[in-house]
């Protein structure tokens, strides 16, 4: 098995080092907060909003899932086998849900799916969507504890094998913590 490929990018606005891999649809910029789709013929920036929470307690790794967010409607924006339940369950938090402008820490890293898609799921979740205007990139914490992946306040059982490609993420992060 390849390991992941990774492209550098400079951020737009300061000229940080953009965190992505190659097939993500999304670098962010953990120097200035910023995050830009990086899927098309330039760099375009994101609204970007990080939940509030770190699941101390529960002790574990910490990451941050990225989801695609409107007003009404929450999809995963990385790769999982169930991203209908995702979607529903994450819905119900948006209300309680805490959020403010910015990445958070650790940054969301492993947006592979492109807000179309994110349309398409929640239109097969019967989740509502606003069809104009690009959704907001949303940085929910979670933290792996054994198998168990717990996400900030979400009443859905999550397991490590939710995140299809939480082994990639984990170690991109760790490197990322250590440079
Ligand atoms: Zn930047």
């Amino acid at each position: 098995m390849s390991g992941p490929r990774f492209v550098p990018l400079t951020c737009p606005t300061c000229g940080g080092n953009l965190l992505g891999r190659a097939p993500d649809v999304v670098a962010c910029c953990p120097p200035c907060g910023g995050a830009w789709r990086v899927d098309g013929p330039a760099p375009a920036p994101l609204r970007v909003l990080a939940v509030a929470g770190d699941l101390h307690d529960v002790g574990g790794q910490p990451l941050a899932l990225p989801f695609w967010a409107t007003s009404r409607a929450a999809v995963p924006a990385f790769e999982s086998a169930r991203p209908l339940s995702l979607a529903r369950a994450a819905t119900g938090c948006l209300a309680r849900w805490s959020a403010r402008p910015g990445l958070g820490t650790p940054p969301p890293i492993g947006v592979r799916l492109a807000p179309a898609t994110a349309a398409r799921l929640a239109r097969l979740a019967d989740l509502p969507w606003d069809d104009d205007g690009e959704p907001a990139l949303l940085s929910v914490p979670a933290r792996l504890a054994g198998a168990r992946l717990h996400v900030a306040g979400l009443d859905l059982p999550c397991f490590a094998e939710d995140v299809s490609e939480l082994g990639a993420i984990l170690s991109r992060l760790e490197s990322v913590r250590r440079s």
